[in-house]
């Protein structure tokens, strides 16, 4: 019995030998418990920070008219769907918030998902199958790989940015249909991938292209309408996806594109058919949300200006940050331990900012993801700045 016992738990064993090697290798990750909305002044860990580590972009997570809106929602529509969206659960909140977000998109149907991932996987899982290929670059976020994992496609990854190389595979492909996947902005590089060369390759080599807008939706382009926008790109080859816990600070993603894409989503995306939607509550929410983010040229005006103050008041000599135009500031360190200590040493000041490493980011780049957003002020970023100066002449 304790034989069969002992045996039973040899993956326990495993699994503990796993986490011991991560520590080891300085891998460990931590959650941090926070007790405050999600905000530029947090309390985590019991201890009060400024915080440059949010995708909150514009400061919605906590803002007072969606607070309102959440709460007036839940009032009619109750907190939970009940049901999935093809039996009882598609509530008349999320049909209008598709409208809205096609609408503001300027595509011609939109399709909701409770989050990004799952938005990923059913999207890519569900367009491409055995006889098609993936193009992927290879920083994407890791939930477009698994989509192309669950579709059964050929995948193949190419060099970050790097057109001729996606050309190449292109041109050597024999697949019945083929998909470009890419983030529009790298989520721990904060570049913007060259989606109008992209297009082009489409147009040449009868591709698809599906582009992962997580952290350029409400960021970038007119009116915060994204990447495409920021581009002046349209085309029926394009199908868009975003996320709305980033910048329309909620919860929940979208993916965009032609009615027919959407129908067939609705019919063949699993991650959709079979899954609850999130509460009609977040839907009206989101409404706000999308209101907010359409009159928020000003608060993307100050994005760009805290931008432009945190590259100009740093006086780096090892450590640097990487070339993005993005409210994503990566700095790059390199070691995971360096990355670490710098992280800690910030959190001794006040501020905080986790260490990325791998296999988050590729190996020896281990960086501090800085992240700006619209409720920071030029002196929260001046005393960054400085307390930044100060840490590389004490540690590097
Ligand atoms: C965050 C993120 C996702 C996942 O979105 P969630 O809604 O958080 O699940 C997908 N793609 C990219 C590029 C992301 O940054």
């Amino acid at each position: 019995m304790l034989m069969a016992l002992q045996q039973e738990l040899s993956l326990l064993a495993h699994l503990q030998k796993e986490l011991n090697q991560r520590k080891t290798d300085g891998l460990l990750r931590q959650r941090r418990l926070l007790d405050s909305p999600q905000a530029e002044h947090i309390v985590a860990n019991d201890k009060k920070f400024l915080s440059f580590c949010s995708n909150d972009y514009l400061g919605l997570a906590n803002h007072p008219d969606l607070i309102a809106a959440m709460q007036r929602a839940a009032g009619d529509s109750g907190v939970g769907s009940g049901a999935s969206n093809l039996i009882t659960g598609h509530h008349r909140y999320h049909d209008n918030l598709e409208k809205q977000l096609a609408k503001f998109v300027e595509m011609p149907a939109a399709l909701l998902f409770s989050t990004g991932y799952m938005a990923n996987i059913g999207v890519i899982g569900a367009l491409m199958g055995r006889n098609d290929a993936i193009f992927a670059d290879k920083l994407n976020h890791a939930c477009l790989n698994e989509g192309a994992y669950f579709s059964r496609a050929e995948f193949y990854r190419f060099s970050h940015n790097d057109v001729n190389a996606l050309e190449k595979l292109l041109k050597a492909s024999t697949a019945k249909h083929k998909l470009i996947a890419a983030d529009a902005v790298f989520s721990m590089d904060g570049d913007i991938a060259p989606i109008p060369d992209y297009l082009r390759l489409c147009e040449q080599y009868d591709a698809y292209l599906y582009m992962d807008d997580a952290h350029g939706f409400g960021v970038l382009g007119k009116h915060g309408k994204g990447s495409l926008s920021h581009f002046n790109l349209k085309s029926p080859r394009i199908i868009m996806m975003a996320t709305l816990g980033k910048a329309a600070g909620v919860a929940g993603a979208f993916v965009a594109g032609e009615q027919v894409v959407i129908d067939y989503l609705i019919q063949k995306a699993n991650s959709y058919v079979y899954s609850t939607p999130a509460p009609p509550a977040l839907s009206a929410t989101l409404v706000a949300s999308l209101s907010l983010i359409e009159r928020g040229d000003d608060l993307r005006a100050h994005l760009q200006h805290l931008i432009q103050t945190l590259k100009r008041n740093l006086y780096l000599k090892k450590w640097q940050l990487m070339p993005s135009e993005t409210a994503i500031q990566p700095l790059l360190v390199g070691s995971n331990h360096a990355a670490v200590k710098l992280s800690e040493y910030l959190q001794k000041q006040g501020i905080l900012v986790p260490a990325i490493r791998p296999p988050t980011v590729p190996m020896n780049t281990a960086r501090l993801r800085i992240s700006l957003s619209a409720t920071h002020t030029e002196n929260d970023v001046l005393k960054f700045a400085q307390v930044l100066n100060q840490a590389e002449s004490e540690l590097a």
